[in-house]
């Protein structure tokens, strides 16, 4: 957008250079057509989850990532659904991990326009990346027809969906479909955390270059023992304890 002056120069040595970063993407891909408003909007209530968490993968967040890599390795069709800020914020991540692990990509998004399925899939290309969107030939029974879209030889037909900063009412449909869920959320607390088999409470950006680093060895045999319930809880119990003990200014 013209006149849009979001071009700062953020020097690394910022102590929020890292969340500042991530609004400068965020403000670049919704002038290219790809974000929406109602997506910095989202990404505002991700980040105030993230600096109560401390902005890093705790080991809440890890234990889920391990399960969930363990899962989508072992799972016959594996599908990973993006919208424009998951395009934004991991798109470069998301690339790199699929090339490795050879598992499927879908644009999904919660206000749709052909315009803006092109522009992501576009996008993706651009990294060298096709990813699924442009034939949506089947529907998620229960949403309205717009939001249900999908592809028959990707979300539709798959046994185990990532589903990065979903919407509650998309992620509990998908479980209904009897989909193996794997959510990634900031908010524990959000319908989509809830609809989760296994809840990853962390930053989109920071689950992918954990999942491009994890070892076999650190992955193996965490599905059957993961708890994820009791994990979510500590993901909660840590946000409480954070708050309660927080009880002056920490040192700048
Ligand atoms: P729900 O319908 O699941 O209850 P919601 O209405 O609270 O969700 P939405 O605006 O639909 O929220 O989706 C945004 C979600 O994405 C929020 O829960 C927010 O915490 C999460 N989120 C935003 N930015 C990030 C990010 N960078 N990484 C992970 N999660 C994020």
């Amino acid at each position: 957008m013209k006149g849009w002056e979001n071009s700062l120069e953020i020097p690394s040595s910022h102590p929020r250079y890292e969340s500042l970063k991530k609004r400068e993407t965020l403000l670049d891909f919704y002038q290219r057509g790809i974000v929406t408003i109602s997506g910095l909007i989202s990404h505002g209530r991700g980040e105030a989850f993230d600096y109560i968490i401390g902005e890093k993968s705790q080991s809440f967040a890890l234990e889920a990532e391990k399960a969930a890599l363990e899962k989508m390795v072992r799972s016959e069709r594996p599908v990973i659904s993006v919208n424009g800020n998951v395009a934004a914020l991991a798109g470069e991540e998301i690339v790199k991990f699929v090339r490795k692990y050879h598992i499927r990509v879908e644009a999904n998004i919660f206000y749709w326009s052909r315009e803006r399925m092109e522009r992501i899939i576009t996008y993706f290309r651009s990294l060298g990346l096709d990813v699924l969107g442009m034939n949506q030939d089947s529907f998620i029974p229960g949403l309205e027809s717009d939001r249900g879209r999908c592809e028959r030889e990707g979300i539709f037909l798959a046994d185990t969906v990532l589903i990065p900063l979903e919407d509650g009412d998309r992620a509990e449909a998908l479980k209904k479909m009897g989909k193996f869920v794997i959510t990634i959320d900031l908010n524990p607390l959000s319908r989509t955390s809830r609809f989760g088999d296994i809840t990853i409470v962390d930053d989109v950006q920071r689950a992918f270059r954990n999942f491009l680093k994890f070892e076999e060895e650190e992955y193996n045999g965490k599905v059957s023992s993961f708890n994820n319930a009791g994990n979510a809880e500590s993901a909660i119990a840590y946000i409480g304890e954070r708050m309660t003990s927080i009880k002056r200014w920490p040192d700048l």
